[in-house]
């Protein structure tokens, strides 16, 4: 075989070798998104066609009829996907169809199982794109060649779909980008017009850029063509009516521009008018995208402005805690040649990044009164909105409404708890609002500091997310009521706490000053104070911050996230109450009392989620107490 001098196969990277197996088996009940696929990215290419003839009209080469053609050939079982759009160079070739270059692939594809039916799922995360074309093709074919560059400079990218693609330098006199698909045998459905229609009215009638086929003509029952016909609506779904606009539709335009392959939770299509004109279309994903925690992550909203698609990824029209936000803003008001730079300090954007904020707090506080579909979104994005109070306190008000927490009021560890339910359902004389922080959801439940709260039947806030710690910090109160940490501080229980039990607390301290002093004297280099407890009620002894201290658990996160922060030694609270507070105090030996005071201590320490300093030692003193008691 001879192989031309411009031509060479090369090896598809490991990852997309992965997507093409595992979309050809998770897709195939769902075959036809192949065309929404690949129309989507003609469109895509349309769009940036349109973007860089702003700078350059000559990349038009006369041609400024935009439009996609879709054509098949029952005969040789072929399907063409033609763009005139802004194609591709060989560099571009190789990057786009030989490699992912999305941030976090790997990682994904780490993240599979290679268990079936739970990698589908994970699949619609990931968006499938040109790729798709494999599930119904046996062979793909791509003629392109980049608007600009020289008819000598066509492309040729050919490929099965398994191991490698070949490409070769063609002659390629027309700009943009052909796509034939050689059908695989089962899927000679697709070869009918009429089918081809209705895949393109169902998936892609919002595509702003027409789609035309031949017309047929039934002549004799013998297919005729005569001249194209346009298959879509052909104008920018944002800009029309919304009263004439169907779900399908909105969602489908959803999918286009999300690579999403599901419907999303709700959308908020506005126009604005008046000082700055912009219409937006936002949606809520159903489901987190797979790079939702990537710091690189691509996000934000397509820009375009009047119409003409400026951008992807444009992350200044909304704050980072919105950024599973999908959608598209067109603005009348931004120039043409808008750039990211200009965006970020710019007084329309910032216009109207408050008002699409607003937008979006109105529609999440409307979702609110459709519990069910609201607690589906807040398990997928509580977290990142969570960022919002730490971010921007103008709408600190807003997201405390829309904040569901786990709680003792609960059995599960769902989050569904509302500040409001909360304040609803707190006893008379209560002023704040408790919490407790832990790094789990069971060890906050079972934290010694919410004994008291358990016994009196208050609600205690159980938080578990790193991020709760700076949220609490950030929202102080809520409608007045100040957010109290369980374990910070003295214990404050309002007018909850009967005079008789603060006398008892008063007392407890006088007489038990000298078992105070003792343990102090032992611990002396780990705590701060020592001190008689009125949180416990089963435990002997808990931990507590100062009540100006960081938080034990915020002390915890900064530390393991590399920041060197001195620490501050907590107070050792005991429970005069407990046998074994009782047992020690009346302890001569002072070895014993030392190995007591160690273990209250240590133990305190676990049952917080802490970490032994020298977990060794704790366990041999225990042990030598459980030996020398059963003696
Ligand atoms: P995505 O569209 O999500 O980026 P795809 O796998 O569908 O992923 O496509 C990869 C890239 O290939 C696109 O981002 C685009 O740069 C390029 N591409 C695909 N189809 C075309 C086309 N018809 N014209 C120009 N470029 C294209």
């Amino acid at each position: 075989m001879s192989v031309k001098a411009n031509q060479e196969t090369l090896g598809f990277q490991t990852e997309v070798k992965q997507l093409l197996d595992l979309m050809i088996h998770s897709l195939y009940s769902n075959r036809e998104i192949f065309l929404r696929e690949l129309i989507s990215n003609a469109s895509d290419a349309e769009d940036k066609l349109r973007f860089e003839a702003l700078k350059d009209d000559s990349l038009y080469e006369k041609d400024t009829d935009l439009k996609i053609k879709i054509d098949f050939n029952k005969e040789q079982k072929i399907i063409t996907i033609l763009d005139n759009g802004i194609g591709m160079s060989r560099e571009e070739i190789i990057e786009n169809l030989g490699t992912i270059a999305k941030s976090g692939t790997k990682q994904f594809f780490d993240s599979l199982t290679g268990d079936q039916t739970k990698d589908s799922q994970l699949i619609g995360q990931f968006g499938v794109g040109f790729y798709s074309c494999f599930i119904v093709a046996k062979k793909v074919e791509v003629i392109t060649r980049r608007a600009g560059e020289n008819r000598a400079n066509g492309v040729r990218w050919i490929s099965e779909g398994e191991n490698d693609y070949t490409i070769e330098t063609v002659d390629r006199p027309k700009r943009g980008t052909k796509v034939i698909l050689y059908l695989r045998d089962d899927a000679d459905m697709f070869l009918d017009g009429f089918k081809l229609r209705s895949i393109i009215t169902k998936y892609s009638d919002h595509i702003s850029f027409p789609i035309v086929m031949d017309e047929e003509d039934d002549i004799d029952n013998k297919k005729e063509k005569s001249g194209e016909e346009t298959v879509n609506s052909a104008t920018a779904l944002w800009a029309r009516n919304k009263k004439e606009i169907k779900d399908e539709e909105y969602n489908e335009f959803y999918k286009h521009i999300s690579h999403d392959y599901d419907d999303p939770i709700a959308h908020i299509h506005n126009k604005v008018e008046g000082r700055h004109e912009y219409t937006s279309l936002l949606y809520i994903p159903s489901r987190a995208p797979f790079d939702l925690w990537d710091k690189e992550q691509q996000h934000g909203v397509k820009l375009y402005v009047r119409r003409i698609f400026i951008m992807d990824d444009a992350k200044q029209i909304l704050p980072s805690w919105l950024r599973f936000i999908r959608g598209v803003i067109d603005s009348n008001d931004l120039p043409l040649n808008v750039s990211r730079e200009i965006l970020q300090q710019n007084k329309i954007v910032d216009s109207i990044r408050l008002g699409c904020t607003k937008k979006i707090m109105s529609l999440l506080k409307a979702m609110t009164k459709k519990n069910e579909e609201y607690q589906k979104f807040w398990n997928i994005f509580g977290k990142v909105l969570k960022e919002g109070v730490v971010d921007n306190s103008d709408f600190k008000g807003d997201l405390s409404q829309l904040f569901r927490f786990s709680s003792t009021h609960e059995d599960t560890d769902e989050q569904k708890v509302s500040l409001k339910d909360y304040v609803g359902r707190m006893q008379e004389g209560q002023n704040s609002i408790y919490y407790v922080i832990a790094d789990s959801y069971v060890t906050a439940k079972g934290s010694p500091h919410i004994e008291i709260f358990k016994k009196k039947g208050i609600e205690v806030l159980l938080l578990s997310e790193p991020i709760d710690e700076w949220v609490t910090t950030h929202l102080s109160e809520y409608e007045g009521k100040t957010l109290q940490s369980a374990n910070k501080g003295e214990l404050d229980l309002g007018d909850i706490q009967s005079e008789t039990e603060k006398k008892k607390k008063k007392k407890n301290s006088e007489v038990h000053n000298d078992l105070i002093e003792r343990i102090k004297n032992v611990v002396n280099d780990k705590v701060k104070d020592v001190r008689i407890t009125e949180r416990l009620t089963t435990s002997p002894a808990c931990l507590v911050s100062d009540s100006n201290d960081m938080g034990r658990h915020l002390e915890q996160i900064l530390k393991a996230s590399g920041q060197n922060i001195p620490g501050s030694k907590p107070i050792l609270e005991i429970n005069p109450d407990h046998p074994i507070i009782k047992k020690i105090s009346s302890e001569k030996d002072d070895d014993l009392f030392s190995d007591w005071s160690h273990i209250l201590f240590d133990q305190a320490l676990l049952s917080e989620g802490g970490q032994l300093a020298d977990p060794v030692n704790f366990i041999k003193k225990l042990n030598s107490m459980i030996v020398s008691m059963s003696k």
